[in-house]
């Protein structure tokens, strides 16, 4: 009873913020600003990849899927289903990021050497391999690259100054959407989001620890919980 009531406010939210976001606005003034948006968010990350010249486009899909996805050619795409969905640009970086770092580590072209891709796309309604939600066959490569992105990704949003954590509270909202419609197809084959939460968790207090980043570490350092599950998956 209490999951229904979550989803419902969770959904009376997003109807209230999609409908006090178009008021008096045409729908291609919507797609307009939000295009605009997105590309601000990402470029701004851009100069933290390793290989900056591999993206070649920024672009919003109009179409209500909560997703986004990088492409064999250079682009990263984030559906306005998605760019609804999202409570801060933080969060939006943090899929930029996400999909930025499948294009620095050139994922797509490994991944279409190992066959990986072919069954991705085949198995994508619409021939459209989605990333953040839905595109996973877990084999051992897409794991490695899932991972890395998230890594990588989170790098890159941490040092163009977005808040880290936005990627914590992204995948605890998407969770809060577990059995809407939009992830049926998604959640029917991948029971990920706990793993990849708990992953960013450690992740926040590795990056600190490591000395890779320091903004927000002195906060993040003192976070008992965030040690404790560090230190927990260290030990397994
Ligand atoms: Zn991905």
């Amino acid at each position: 009873m209490k999951a229904l009531k979550t989803l419902m406010i969770a959904a009376a939210l997003i109807v209230m913020a999609a409908s006090a976001a178009s008021a008096g606005r045409t729908h291609e003034q919507i797609l307009q600003d939000a295009q605009v948006e997105m590309e601000r968010v990402c470029a701004s990350l851009i100069p933290y990849m390793e290989r900056p010249g591999n993206v070649t486009k920024l672009e919003v899909i109009d179409e209500d899927e909560i997703n986004a996805f990088a492409d064999n050619e250079g682009r990263v795409a984030v559906y306005m289903g998605m760019m609804n969905f999202f409570q801060s640009e933080d969060e939006l970086a943090a899929v930029c990021g996400h999909e930025l770092a499948h294009l620095s580590r050139e994922h797509i072209k490994k991944s279409m050497k190992t066959g990986i891709l072919a069954t991705v796309v085949s198995a994508a309604v619409g021939g459209t391999a989605g990333d953040i939600v839905g595109n996973l066959i877990y084999t051992k490569d897409s794991r490695k690259h899932e991972r890395e992105a998230d890594r990588n990704g989170l790098y890159y949003a941490w040092q163009a100054g977005f808040d880290p954590y936005a990627s914590v509270a992204l995948w605890e909202g998407m969770s809060t959407l577990r059995d809407t419609m939009a992830l049926e197809k998604y959640l029917s084959t991948h029971p990920v989001h706990e793993e990849r939460i708990e992953n960013f968790h450690v992740l926040l207090y590795r990056m600190c620890n490591d000395g890779v980043v320091t903004r927000y570490c002195e906060e993040i350092t003192a976070d008992p919980r965030l040690a404790q599950m560090y230190h927990e998956f260290e030990s397994r």
